[in-house]
């Protein structure tokens, strides 16, 4: 690292992540920046140095930081209501809903908070819908899984991690989990039984690397689902909402869901606000009493829901993804064989193979840092490219240039 590549900290930096240091929970690894303003694509730390953001908070970002609109949803709902509870109805909830459910052609929506939570109601419901609906006989039913999916960090969603930090020392944990290797729809076929409620995907693995299954996979998943009567799950928390430059990460093949789950980006980048959205076929079998979150479906989400799905209703940041990721795809295709061994892109979404003689993901996160550019590594030798969808070809074009510079350092 040259002296003009190292991020050079002063002493409120410094400060700061100390006492970060000595009083947070060491469950993350930060970059050595401090982000105090966030405006479109670009975060400010508290030296007054810009940065590009290429993470958007793992795709919870895609409007980019205080969208204009988003910002003026919440503040607008900040001066009425913000918090009811479920004990009531309030004034927001049933057009999120509505316009939710209509932007994913389905009946019925149940909101919660974090992704996470989500996906354990998709659990919850997919066993309801199993003993209910399908007659598999009580406790025998199971889920098909992928090995190296993420889908959250509670103790039920860490059990069936294959991921040894995500998984190891946290059991004991909940049976009726079976994992196959991903993209491999025979594999799949294979370990359902007539006890299968459900199979749970990731239309494209996110923390994996941005792992792209082969074509056709998911549209022969949707076939086995249907023909042995197991519901498919799409977790869309991060592949969803725009990324891919399509509304889904399952409409690159045309796919349905049974079930989709819905996350990060849901929430504006303001606030936490996950979903399940099915059929009432589905997800009508939860009935009063069986389920809830104090926060869910709060006022104040709702009405930044709502605006974020009426953002993507128009189409325009789906359009805005796709032809911005092409236009990253051809860029970065030019650095294989220069500091990169392989690029993996789905809409404005990539994950960067890094040539191990170049450095570590990590390595090579800390010296874009010290230009200007934030992303992030994972697994390794991966780094994952997000950036809002608000992002401009110049802006890209320019962060481009930085990574070759520092694979080339
Ligand atoms: C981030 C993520 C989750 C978990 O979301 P949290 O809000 O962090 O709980 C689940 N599934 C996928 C695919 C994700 O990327």
């Amino acid at each position: 690292m040259t002296p003009s590549q190292t991020p050079t900290l002063d002493t409120s930096t410094i400060r700061i992540i100390g006492s970060e240091d000595r009083h947070v929970a060491h469950n993350y690894h930060p970059l050595p920046v401090v982000i105090a303003r966030g405006e479109g694509a670009w975060v400010t730390d508290v030296e007054g140095k810009r940065y590009l953001d290429l993470l958007s908070a793992y795709s919870a970002l895609n409007f980019g930081h205080r969208h204009p609109a988003l910002v003026a949803a919440a503040e607008e709902q900040l001066g009425r209501l913000t918090l009811t509870s479920r004990a009531y109805h309030n004034d927001q909830l049933g057009a999120f809903a509505e316009a939710l459910a209509r932007l994913c052609g389905k009946d019925l929506v149940l909101p919660m908070n974090t992704g996470a939570e989500a996906v354990e109601t998709g659990l919850k419901v997919a066993r309801a819908w199993a003993y209910r609906v399908k007659g598999v006989a009580q406790d025998a039913a199971t889920v098909v899984v992928a090995n190296g999916n993420f889908h959250g960090r509670t103790t039920t969603i860490v059990g069936f991690s294959d991921d040894p930090q995500a998984h190891d020392d946290f059991g004991p944990f909940a049976p009726g989990f079976v994992s196959v290797p991903y993209g491999d729809a025979a594999a799949i076929e294979a370990a359902i039984t007539p006890q299968t409620a459900a199979v749970l995907i990731e239309p494209i693995q996110g923390e994996a690397g941005v792992v792209i299954p082969p074509d056709g996979f998911l549209r022969e998943v949707r076939d086995i689902c249907t023909k042995h009567n197991v519901l498919l799950i799409a977790d869309e928390i991060q592949s969803g909402l725009g990324r891919v430059g399509e509304t889904f990460a399952c409409d690159r093949e045309g796919v349905v869901p049974d079930v989709y789950l819905l996350g990060k980006a849901l929430g504006g980048g303001i606030l936490p606000l996950s979903a399940v959205v099915a059929d009432e076929a589905v997800l009508g079998v939860i009935r009063p009493g069986e389920h809830g979150s104090t926060f869910g479906g709060n006022p104040l989400a709702s009405a930044i829901g709502l605006r974020v799905v009426e953002m993507l209703a128009s189409g325009e940041f789906q359009t805005r993804a796709k032809a911005l990721g092409e236009h990253l795809e051809a860029k970065l295709a030019e650095l294989v064989g220069h500091g990169v061994t392989g690029v993996r892109v789905a809409g404005l979404w990539a994950g960067v193979d890094v040539d191990p003689a170049r450095g570590t993901g990590r390595e090579i996160a800390e010296r874009l840092l010290g230009r200007g550019v934030l992303v992030k590594d994972t697994h390794g030798q991966t780094i994952r490219i997000a950036p809002p969808l608000v992002v401009r070809a110049t802006e890209l074009d320019w962060a481009i240039e930085q990574l070759k510079l520092v694979l080339d350092a």
